[in-house]
């Protein structure tokens, strides 16, 4: 059983209302050994960093869950984490705001491509063949380039246009995935299987990613849920375990001060 949730969203973050002692309840009910509040920063190409999410955001998020960690001592480990979306935008600005706080883990999203949110795109009007490519390159780069722990939701852009009955598979530009994947074996960085709270048929990315990024030599894989809501917490794990499983894994990875060790599955 997978006992750590290393991509949860709580009350700091902009789109959660999860009071943090609520969801570390529901993990240590659950049997959790560890949560990593992964809560989002928004670098957006044209916006300052500190016009995009108000200044004391980062001071706040901090300063709470160094306390929330010292509540829950002893019962759940809670890992300080950030999600930090399109660094490769304002690569300084990022880098001031991993210098500046002591985060253990730092999952690298891509969340925007042309301007503009995944989720605001009508899927059925786009050429999808052309913005998978765009999401692809820009993925590249961030990979390349960008100081992260893992990459999240590698596959993200299969998740709108599923919503709206349209189907765009990273699989169709597999060799720039290979790629990105091969950037992070190359820089010893990881992927994380982002179960997306169950609302997919199947989790990101798919099983033919994480079986090239196998035999690409990759090893570090973390699980999380990316719940919004503490019901959500380590929500479609099983299905998790057993992509990894099925993908040649016998470890999870986790992480403490920004590097990475392993449990057995
Ligand atoms: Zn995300
Ligand atoms: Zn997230």
């Amino acid at each position: 059983m997978l006992k750590q949730d290393y991509h949860i969203h709580c009350e700091l973050s902009p789109d959660s209302t999860a009071a943090l002692d609520v969801v570390c309840s529901q993990a240590y009910r659950l049997g959790l050994e560890e949560v990593a509040f992964t809560d989002h920063y928004e670098l957006i190409e044209g916006v300052t960093a500190r016009g995009s999410i108000r200044r004391e955001y980062l001071e706040i998020s901090r300063e709470k869950l160094l306390a929330c960690r010292s509540r829950w001592e002893g019962r759940i480990r809670v890992v300080f984490g950030i999600e930090l979306g399109q660094c490769h935008k304002q690569p300084e600005a990022a880098s001031q705001i991993l210098a500046s706080n002591p985060y253990d883990f730092v999952l690298a999203s891509l969340h925007r491509v042309a301007h503009r949110d995944l989720s605001l795109f009508d899927y059925r009007e786009e050429d999808c063949e052309a913005l998978g490519e765009t999401y692809a390159r820009e993925l590249l780069e961030i990979a390349r380039a960008g100081d992260y722990d893992c990459l999240s939701h590698l596959d993200l852009i299969r998740r709108y246009p599923a919503f709206q009955g349209v189907s765009l598979r990273m699989e169709d530009h597999m060799e720039l995935v290979e790629e990105i994947l091969k950037q992070v074996v190359r820089r010893g960085k990881g992927i994380e299987i982002n179960t997306t709270a169950g609302s997919l048929a199947e989790p990101l990315p798919s099983l033919a990613i994480l079986k090239a990024y196998r035999r690409l030599g990759g090893e570090i894989v973390t699980t999380g849920s990316d719940a919004h809501r503490a019901e959500d917490v380590a929500k479609g794990f099983d299905r998790a375990e057993e992509l990894l499983r099925e993908a040649g894994f016998s470890y999870a990875a986790r992480y403490k001060e920004r590097k990475p060790y392993f449990v057995k599955l």
